[in-house]
């Protein structure tokens, strides 16, 4: 099984993960649970392209139709797909089904509108040479057909604590609070010692933090880490072990210290990135991302 949109891999028999590809329609990773006879989808991807690929290679995998889906917090590269789920329960936060509401577009000409105008730009980009803009132009225009199909699907059946299915292995799917969003739900398989993160953690990433909550966010990865996985599926980049983990809880105590240094006036591009950090892809997520919450 080879998909078009996204990378499987399985990472015990049964439990999949679908990375992302950044630049395409799908963006933000998934995973697929086999529970034995109940199939769980954890995230829908960006587009319904990528939602419809996902939801077809999770019931050609298990031989069965999905049981439930998972929205582990509000941004649309995790939420997008959520209309070709739209005939079984998908399990968010109140908060985040709140967040999927407020976020989604009030007047879909003024949305299409935008996508055709980052269309532009990309095309010239990609006239001028820019290889980069290429990729981009690509997924953009699956979101220019997504924007056309788009219907909204809010999360139905609303988790604030910790649900669990039982099935042939137990999976529960929890919240803890705030952390990369202000309500963020995880997926923990006890047994199989699995933790998928959604957006909590990027591995090897600088992660997108403008909706976040440093201070928080530090203490949910620990709490992550004090369950000591064997495998983590990302919200962003490849799956890994403990290891794509282990370094954010300093990596957001160290942010949430720059902030104020932002807010006395340091131009956050001049801040070096965290030490931890140092290998890690996206450096400007880091600037952009530290201007945001100074102005938070
Ligand atoms: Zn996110």
């Amino acid at each position: 099984m080879n998909p078009e949109h996204f990378n499987l891999s399985e990472v015990v028999p049964g439990v999949w993960a679908a990375e992302a590809d950044l630049m395409g329609a799908s963006v933000g990773n998934a995973a697929i649970i086999d529970a034995g006879g109940k199939t769980i989808v954890v995230d829908t991807f960006m587009t319904d392209v990528a939602a419809i690929e996902l939801r077809r290679t999770a019931e050609a995998l298990t031989g069965n139709r999905v049981y439930l889906a998972v929205n582990s917090h509000w941004h649309d590269d995790h939420t997008g797909g959520n209309q070709v789920f739209g005939d079984v329960p998908i399990v968010s936060t109140t908060t985040t089904m709140e967040r999927v509401l407020e976020n989604a577009s009030g007047d879909i000409a003024d949305w299409q509108s935008e996508i055709d105008e980052s269309l532009l730009r990309l095309e010239e980009a990609v006239e001028a040479g820019d290889t980069t803009a290429a990729r981009r132009l690509d997924g953009m225009r699956h979101y220019r057909d997504f924007a056309d199909n788009f219907k909204l699907t809010l999360p139905n059946l609303l988790n604030d604590g910790r649900l669990v299915v039982e099935g042939e292995r137990r999976v529960e799917i929890e919240t803890r609070g705030k952390g990369h969003t202000v309500s963020d739900t995880f997926v923990w398989l006890p047994a199989e010692r699995i933790i998928i993160s959604g957006d909590l953690c990027w591995n090897g990433i600088h992660p997108r933090m403008h909706d976040g909550f440093p201070a928080a966010w530090a203490d949910y990865t620990e709490a992550l880490l004090a369950l000591d996985p064997l495998h983590v599926i990302p919200g962003h980049g490849v799956p890994g072990d403990a290891g794509a983990l282990r370094d954010l809880p300093d990596y957001f105590r160290t942010v949430e210290t720059l902030i104020s240094e932002v807010r006395a006036g340091t131009d956050p591009a001049s801040i070096p990135a965290p030490e931890v950090s140092k290998d890690w892809d996206g450096l400007a997520r880091f600037h952009d991302g530290l201007q945001s919450l100074a102005d938070s």
